[in-house]
């Protein structure tokens, strides 16, 4: 009988390690005290000015928690496994991003937000010296930010073999032509650079030999932005999520990463540690919203008692509690696999959170917004953009379908010789 790498023999350490303790005792409280406050003021300055450009106020409070954050040393915590940064393992990296996920401006704080952290993942593993010079230092500055363009409007882009943007060798440079959509972040005025899925191989290649990747100035000459791409009628602004045209946009041929070809080699390597640190912020977005229901159930009366009392109250909580362990608990297990090292074993562990953690955390966040009444689904609390944001990582990085396909997959082949 076949037997999961997680039932090896061996010590599986998913605890809060003593060098981290300390750090996310630092972090939690200035999420608490400092970011979670600010961010109802921050949200609130996006309709005062050009929504695609930070306000002074905007920037004074992201730039001065920005500075305070680094002063203390609580930056780039994500980089994993390198010799920049902390050093973390994945599972000590779970227990920050937890606390971050508990305010939408938090990770950016601390300069550990998507997309920038898998693109400079990307950066860091197959750029070269000089992209790692104009592009990755001063994103882990914090100075400038990126965006990752693989999805079109065109093609089904769950799966990822059917990306179809041109991308043709003319001399020393590469010409791209075609549209992207929901680029995250491209809407920021200080998003400087681009990572693009293209294709460059023809039928003649195998599948997943088709595509490369591919460094693209935000301001080179041919993208034009055709507008933000709206999530429940939410444009995201000033980050957005943007839908691109591409018209012989040319770059240099050593803008290309790794070689034509290994597009999908970098993805695996680009999607992993992305898809957890999404699933890790859920699980504390899950843990917010349970506080503010508590919070709210225990002061709020009707019917003469406090809400908490009420009908069957006990059991939303009490099953809140409950989902968000085990959600928790199979987080810290993916993590742990992918400390291990071995990215195919710890592929399916990841698809697994990644379906269980958002599913989990918009049924705590909607409880939580029921048990708000009116004010659950109004700007009142950050109750209703944090559903909106969490339902949207369904979607994100590959829908729970794709995800549930990997995992029953690996599982049927532990009991076939067939293809599958
Ligand atoms: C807010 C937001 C931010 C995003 N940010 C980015 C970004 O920064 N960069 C980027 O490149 N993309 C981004 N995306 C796009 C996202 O990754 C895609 O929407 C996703 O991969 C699905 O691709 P698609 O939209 O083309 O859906 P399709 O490929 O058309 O799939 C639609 C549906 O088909 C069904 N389906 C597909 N495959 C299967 C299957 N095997 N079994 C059963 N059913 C299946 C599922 O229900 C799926 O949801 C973002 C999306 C959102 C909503």
């Amino acid at each position: 009988m076949s037997r999961s790498p997680a039932t090896e023999p061996g010590p599986m350490d998913l605890g809060l390690s003593e060098r981290v303790a300390g750090l996310r005792d630092q972090v939690a409280a200035m999420v608490a005290e400092e970011i979670a406050p600010a961010e109802e003021e921050f949200h609130t300055e996006v309709d005062k000015g050009d929504r695609w450009k930070h306000t002074r106020r905007q920037e004074e409070i992201l730039e001065g928690l920005k500075a305070k954050a680094r002063e203390k040393g609580l930056w780039n915590f994500w980089l994993t496994d390198s010799d920049r940064g902390f050093g973390l393992t994945t599972v000590e990296y779970a227990y920050l991003a937890e606390e971050m996920g508990k305010s939408s401006l938090a990770a950016e704080v601390f300069n550990c937000s998507a997309p920038d952290t898998g693109n400079m993942e990307v950066l860091e593993r197959y750029g070269t010296g000089e992209h790692k010079k104009k592009w990755l230092e001063p994103l882990l500055e914090g100075k400038i930010r990126s965006a990752y363009l693989m999805t079109e409007p065109d093609v089904a882009s769950s799966d990822a073999t059917n990306i179809e943007m041109e991308c043709v060798r003319d001399g020393d440079d590469y010409v791209l032509n075609g549209e992207k959509w929901w680029s995250s972040g491209a809407g920021d005025p200080r998003c400087a650079i681009y990572i693009v899925m293209v294709k460059t191989g023809g039928e003649d290649v195998p599948k997943h030999q088709r595509h490369s990747m591919i460094l693209v100035p935000a301001d080179a000459d041919g993208i034009e932005v055709l507008r933000a791409m709206e999530v429940y009628g939410n444009d995201d602004a000033p980050h957005g999520h943007m839908h691109i045209r591409f018209a012989n946009v040319r770059v240099p041929a050593e803008n290309l990463l790794l070689g034509e070809g290994k597009g999908f080699e970098i993805a695996q390597g680009r999607l992993g540690p992305g898809r957890i640190h999404h699933c890790m912020r859920a699980i504390g977005q899950a843990e917010r919203a349970l506080e503010l229901m508590c919070k709210r159930s225990l002061r709020r009366e009707a019917f003469g008692k406090p809400i908490a009392h009420l009908g069957a109250n006990y059991d939303i909580i009490a099953n809140a509690r409950m989902e968000i362990e085990m959600a928790r608990l199979l987080c810290l297990k993916a993590a742990w696999m992918m400390d291990r090292g071995d990215a195919r074993a710890a592929a399916t562990w990841i698809s697994q959170i990644k379906v269980v953690a958002p599913i989990m955390a918009l049924k705590v966040i909607d409880e939580a917004v029921q048990m708000h009444g009116g004010a659950g689904v109004s700007q009142e609390t950050p109750l209703a953009r944090m559903w909106a944001g969490v339902r949207t990582l369904r979607l994100a990085d590959g829908p729970d379908a794709v995800h549930r396909r990997q995992v029953a997959r690996a599982e049927l082949k532990k009991h076939t010789q067939e293809k599958i």
